[in-house]
């Protein structure tokens, strides 16, 4: 980038990402064209034509920075300048431990800030073909609602298969809260496949009276309804929800995601389970596995009450629960750089739940990070991802390729990377035990709420070092 470059930063989309994006390029002294198609054109979900609307909760979910990972992003959001926190913080109502807003009051705020900033200029025009070569520095902050002509666009440059409509997500389970006295570890008749043990899989065995406690149990179970504009979207392509499996028949089950063969129980090994439950490694740091085949509609209460009669699972911790939403979202682990960047075409970023991270506060830190690099390269500098220990630093590592991709028949499957909220099971675990003042190791939910503690602390301690110091790391070759 030759120095005066005047050029602005394009940002498509002006929701939660795009316009946090927005706010920090301004805020850096960067010109931004932030293009937001309502009110000409409309999305399924979003009702007025502010900024930043918020589709359906007015809840940005725990505001807990010790105990909570959101809470701890909002923390430090805010240390990070962002005008989404901003905004929230200024219209927020009575909601106990979690952040709540006045939703007109909060995309008011975002929608006028933006406006009034002297660098900001905001086209309402939907924007329809990309990769607009005559732009240097273009910013993709859609949404799971992209028009329908852009997301054609976007599987033009990304290949069909890169991009999805329809999100089929699994439970994810804290590995280190399966009882490993019940469960073990094995693939399928101990085959190593690619880059795997032969131990690749934590197996929950069920005896025949439990499966059909379990069938019947997931028949009962209340389930979310499909909103209308969903239930025209297909999706069903090879991901059915467990329940609409378990309705096919009580044995389709166990011929399908819980098949028993390839499989002996150690801890029983003259018993073969009648049913079991698989769970595959999720993130390279190993403290996350999803529930093989397990993507629901079940109402995410039922999920937690029904899961936990899994043998093994009686204390699972679920870092997300399992879900099916029309969606647009790429294979961002496979097509992203560190910074966001698409590696085919480099002048382009995406940002927001289109790069697969789940949530409205989710959205508007990614969304921040890419005007956050984007500014630095106008600026002639680069600016290193945040440490991996941060909220910020977690997602993005997620995002850009802490995410496995399973096997499909020795290939990379497309569908296993879903869309992810921030948990602690993608922070890099502590280093040594948590003991108490008098050196006793911790235990049970003193150790779990002290763990935590350490995590968050570590994570602002980290946040605060890159925002002094690695902010202007380099000048950009
Ligand atoms: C129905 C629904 C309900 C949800 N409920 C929740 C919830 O309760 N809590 C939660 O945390 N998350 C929820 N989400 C998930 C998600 O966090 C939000 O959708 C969030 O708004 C995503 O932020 P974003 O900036 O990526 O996209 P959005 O906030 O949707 O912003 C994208 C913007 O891009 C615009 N746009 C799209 N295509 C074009 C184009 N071609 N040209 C120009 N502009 C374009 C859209 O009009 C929109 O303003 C929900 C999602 C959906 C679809």
């Amino acid at each position: 980038m030759s120095n005066g470059h005047v050029e602005p930063v394009h940002v498509i989309g002006g929701g939660l990402a795009g316009s946090e994006a927005a706010w920090q390029l301004a805020t850096r002294g960067v010109a931004v064209t932030l293009h937001e198609m309502r009110p000409v054109r409309a999305t399924a979900a979003h009702k007025s034509d502010a900024l930043a609307e918020l589709v359906c909760s007015n809840s940005l979910r725990s505001d807990d920075a010790e105990h909570n990972a959101v809470g701890l992003l909002h923390e430090e959001m805010r240390r990070l300048g962002s005008l989404i926190m901003r905004a929230a913080d200024a219209n927020q109502v009575p909601a106990g431990g979690a952040l709540a807003v006045d939703r007109e009051g909060f995309a008011a705020a975002v929608t006028e800030a933006l406006s009034a900033h002297p660098l900001v200029e905001i086209r309402r025009e939907e924007v329809a073909v990309l990769p607009l070569p005559q732009l240097d520095s273009v910013i993709v902050a859609t949404g799971p609602l992209t028009s329908p002509a852009l997301a054609e666009a976007i599987a033009g440059l990304t290949g069909e298969e890169a991009l999805a409509f329809f999100d089929a997500i699994a439970p994810i389970v804290h590995r280190d809260s399966i009882d490993m006295s019940v469960a073990w570890p094995q693939s399928r008749y101990d085959k190593a496949g690619p880059g795997g043990s032969g131990a690749d899989y934590i197996n929950c065995p069920m005896t025949r009276e439990q499966y059909y406690a379990f069938v019947d149990a997931l028949l009962a179970g209340q389930k979310v309804a499909f909103h209308e504009w969903e239930a025209t979207t297909p999706y069903f392509d090879g991901c059915l929800p467990i329940e609409v499996m378990a309705e096919r028949g009580r044995e389709t089950l166990r011929h399908g995601p819980m098949k028993p063969f390839g499989l002996t129980n150690p801890h029983a090994p003259g018993t073969k389970p009648y049913a079991v439950v698989q769970l595959r490694q999720d993130n390279r740091l190993g403290s996350l596995l999803n529930m093989v085949g397990f993507q629901t509609k079940l109402r995410h209460g039922e999920q937690t009450r029904i899961f936990r009669t899994i043998p093994g699972l009686e204390r699972a911790e679920f870092a997300r629960l399992g879900g099916l939403h029309r969606n647009t979202f790429i294979n961002a682990p496979k097509l992203l750089d560190p910074t966001l960047q698409l590696r085919a075409e480099p002048r382009l970023r995406f940002a927001g739940q289109i790069t697969g991270c789940e949530g409205y506060v989710e959205s508007a830190a990614i969304g921040l990070l890419a005007g956050r690099f984007a500014a630095a390269v106008r600026h002639g500098e680069h600016l290193l991802a945040p440490p991996p220990t941060t909220a910020h630093g977690a997602l993005l590592a997620h995002i850009t390729g802490g995410h496995i991709p399973a096997e499909d028949g020795g290939m990379p499957s497309l569908r296993s990377y879903q869309p992810m909220n921030v948990n602690f099971g993608l922070f890099p675990p502590l280093s040594g035990a948590l003991k108490t003042a008098d050196g006793q190791r911790l235990r049970g939910t003193e150790k779990t709420l002290a763990k935590k503690r350490a995590l968050t602390r570590r994570a602002l301690e980290d946040l605060d070092y890159w925002i002094a110091s690695g902010l202007h790391a380099a000048a950009a070759e």
